[in-house]
């Protein structure tokens, strides 16, 4: 913490100059895509020559999980509600 009453602009100024933002550095994967340095890749699942997520298998799932989740909105009569909703013409 600063003593307010001895800040001036010159100390702001000082010690906020270590406060800038960095932009993210992207690595290219060895598939082309971008990704982070020091993280596997999201689009093919290496790091470091080795396969660590299973990509499919994880897609598998989402696609899982989202069908699931439609099926319960459906039966639960809200999709049929939005939907409604998108097709009332808005006021004004
Ligand atoms: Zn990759």
């Amino acid at each position: 913490m600063v003593v307010r009453m001895r800040a001036n602009r010159s100390k702001t100024g000082k010690r906020r100059s270590h406060q800038g933002l960095v932009a993210a550095r992207a690595a290219r994967c060895s598939c082309g895509a971008l990704r982070l340095p020091h993280r596997a890749c999201a689009e093919c699942g290496m790091y470091r020559g080795k396969v660590v997520i299973d990509v499919v298998a994880r897609a598998k799932r989402q696609a899982r999980r989202d069908k699931r989740r439609e099926k319960d909105l459906r039966e639960s009569g809200q999709a049929s509600q939005a939907k409604q909703e998108d097709k009332m013409p808005t006021a004004t």
